[in-house]
């Protein structure tokens, strides 16, 4: 179970309010996608998720339990960065594990959760190889593999296809939400793109300047936009 909850969330700096006052629920298994404009606050709320960023006030709660105080590694989330920021000198297979070696894992059973991981992600054949010699499409696994290891109980997602050329969006919009299937996860997932989170969201929370304008299915969203805002931006055209 992976509930999330956010109760009256604000982020500010210094004087700039960039998160005033998001009120929100994610459900267990659910696949909930953040979309709004660049600058909307996507990822400063996705990083308040994370524990790297502080909140200002309000409640962030997993299953019911308060966790505004809880450092990124005791929450037991996993974010995958749109920058891949793998390891260089290591191995693909070393990547994935190393989250697992710092934090005492034994190798055998490092050895197991990379590969599941790279059974999942079809990254087999891949594990002895640096990332220089990967593809972008095959990177951008690697650093989905290192979050799955670690076996979170929700996966956040900042934009993790923005490096990626268009063709190779499409494939792994399908990988993702095959992904999700397999590990019945909850997944929060940010992009600016309308099509990504009309094809992937079992729910949309479309924001702006720091607000939730809606949250609703694609459906809801596309034949219901409740402002201009929204039908701009989403819904159908009117
Ligand atoms: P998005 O991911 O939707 O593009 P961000 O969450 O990155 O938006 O940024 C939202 C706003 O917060 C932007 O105006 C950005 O300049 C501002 N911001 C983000 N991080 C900081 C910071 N550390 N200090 C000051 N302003 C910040
Ligand atoms: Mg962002």
């Amino acid at each position: 179970m992976a509930t999330l909850q956010l109760n009256q969330v604000t982020k500010s700096f210094g004087d700039t309010h960039v998160i005033k006052g998001v009120d929100l629920e994610v459900k267990d298994r659910e696949f909930v996608v953040f979309v709004g404009p660049s600058g909307c606050g996507k990822s400063t709320l996705l990083r308040m998720i994370a524990g790297l960023e502080s909140t200002s006030s309000g409640d962030l709660l997993i299953d019911g339990q308060r966790i505004n105080d809880l450092g990124p590694a005791e929450r037991g989330l996993a974010m995958v960065f749109q920058s891949y920021a793998l390891y260089p000198h290591m191995t693909v297979e070393d990547n994935m594990g190393f989250s697992l070696k710092l934090a005492g894992v034994s190798a055998s059973e490092r050895r197991k959760k990379v590969d599941e991981a790279a059974r999942i992600l079809q990254l087999d054949p891949l594990l002895k190889r640096k990332p220089k010699a990967l593809s972008g499409g095959q990177r951008q696994r690697v650093a989905i593999g290192r979050a799955i290891v670690r076996n979170p109980s929700i996966f956040l997602f900042d934009e993790p296809l923005s490096n990626l050329d268009a063709a190779l969006r499409v494939q792994m919009r399908i990988e993702l939400a095959r992904l999700h299937e397999e590990l019945q996860a909850t997944m929060i997932y940010v992009t600016h793109d309308q099509i990504e989170a009309m094809t992937m969201a079992d729910k949309i929370v479309v924001l702006q300047g720091g607000i939730v304008e809606q949250v609703g299915s694609p459906m809801e969203l596309y034949h219901h936009p409740r402002n201009r805002f929204v039908a701009g931006f989403i819904g159908s055209p009117k």
